[in-house]
This record gives C-alpha cells, structure tokens and sequence, in this order.
C-alpha cells in the first residue's frame, strides 16, 4: 500500500539529555555533551481510532516501534522546503491507564528525539520548548488495512470510499459496530515532521500552483531504464509524486492546523 501520513498532537515531554546522552551518542559521529542537545519525547502513534476512522493494533505499534527508531524529524515551514533537524532515539510502547473509544487500553507509541542547540535550530527549539509547535505528521506504510467487521482487506480508492469487498464501509455502522480500517503488517516508518508555523502572517499557506506541463513532459521523457539507474533520485521523485497527490481531505486538515497555530501565534504575540 501507499505510504500514510497522520497528524498526531504532539504531547511534549522532557527528556532528559544526562541520562539519554549515550543513547544520543550512537548517532553522532562526534562526541556530543548534554548541553548540545535538547531532548524531548512525543507520542508517534496509538491504538486510538484516529480521525479517518483507522487504528493501529498493538502488534503494529510493537512492529512500528523499532521501525522508528532512528528515523529523522524534519521541519517544514512551507511545505516545500524540509530539512532534518531531529532524530529518533528511543521509541517504545507505553501503556497508559486509559481507555480508547473502543473500551481497549490506551496504548502509545512514545518516541524520544535529540535536537542540536545550533544557531539554526534555535527558533524551533523555543518553539517547540514554548508549545506554539505542537503537532506533529508522521509518515508509515502499512501493508494491510483490514476490514474490523470481517477482517478483509480494504481498499482505498481517491473516488469511492474506502471498504472491503463485502461491502463493509468504512465509518458505517453495521449492527451497532462502527466499520474501522484496522491497520496491520506495517511495511516502513518513515521521518515525523512538525507541523508549520507560520513565522510571519501568511507564511505556510498552501498556495495553488499552475502545473507546469513542460516538466511533467520531461519527466514522462526519461526511460524507466534511465530512472531506475538513480535509486535515490527515483526515491525523491516518488516521494515528491506521492506528496502531490495528498488527498482533498489532507490538505484541508493541514489547512484546519495552520488556522488553528495562527490563532495560537497570535495569542503568543499578545503575551509576548
Ligand atoms: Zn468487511
């Protein structure tokens, strides 16, 4: 299946740069000290219905959990321009004494991440350190998502809704049983990115582009042959392609957040 991107509240922890140090460590080709990092811990994924009426299963969080360690945290402030600034060093089930929706123990996804306290991070840091960031996306792939009534595979389409071959609608209730994509058998995780702020009013708006044909031409010209010889340029190509192709739904979520951090950022100039 496609890769997925989530929104996920970002429900900031402090870690603890002493005691993770060594962790952190495994990662730097140079020796960092706990003053050359800021650490802090979010929630990745939990068993919760989430708000496109999907859900992981706990043995898909246990597999996502070592898929993710390791992985980056990129920044975008405008969705085009990205760059890593973070990175995964510790990612583990947390059980909590809650419930889901569903009447099943709460379980998350708790990810720790090292930030470098360079001159460039220095804005996210106190951003994140200030709540005005406080979601995050986090991309996975998953290789089945099964129908909760009968356990058949689902199928997403971009032009009907999403359901089994029974019929079995997604969201739709069936004898007093809500239908739910059922994630399982995740294939990969892929980075989690902070959610954009806008820096100055009207920075991150998801402004409409007017495709231009002549690229896609010269795209469409090089051979598969051709293509396939540069794995890693193929790679960004597909993952900039998949971008692209965001749902309606997405973007309007996307469009919900902004909103929403813009409102946030105002009330954080009032009391700054
Ligand atoms: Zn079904």
């Amino acid at each position: 299946m496609e890769p997925i991107e989530k929104l996920k509240a970002f429900n900031i922890h402090k870690a603890d740069p002493v005691k993770d140090i060594g962790l952190i460590n495994q990662y730097a080709l140079k020796e960092l000290k706990p003053e050359d990092v800021m650490c802090f811990s979010l929630v990745l994924c939990d068993n919760e219905v989430d708000r496109d009426m999907e859900q992981f299963s706990v043995k898909s969080l246990e597999a996502l959990s070592k898929m993710f360690v390791g992985k980056t945290g990129i920044k975008n402030h405008s969705w085009d321009t990205r760059s890593q600034v973070a990175r995964l060093y510790r990612v583990e089930l947390q059980k909590t004494a809650e419930k889901t929706s569903t009447g099943e123990q709460l379980v998350q996804l708790l990810g720790s991440a090292y930030m470098l306290r360079t001159e460039e991070n220095k804005a996210l840091i106190t951003d994140i350190e200030g709540g005005i960031v406080k979601e995050v996306s986090v991309g996975f792939s998953i290789r089945k998502l099964a129908c909760s009534i009968c356990g058949e595979q689902m199928k997403r389409s971009w032009w009907e809704p999403t359901k089994c071959k029974n019929e079995h609608i997604k969201g739709k209730d069936y004898e007093g049983k809500t239908c739910v994509g059922m994630m399982e058998d995740p294939a990969d995780a892929y980075e989690f990115s902070f959610v954009a702020v806008p820096s100055q009013r009207g920075a991150g708006t998801v402004k409409g582009f007017e495709p231009d044909t002549s690229l896609f031409k010269m795209i469409m010209a090089v051979s598969p042959e051709e293509l396939a010889q540069n794995e890693e340029a193929l790679d960004a190509v597909i993952k900039h392609l998949l971008v692209a192709k965001q749902s309606q739904e997405e973007r309007e979520k996307r469009k919900r957040i902004l909103a929403e951090n813009e409102k946030i950022l105002k009330l954080y100039e009032k009391e700054n």
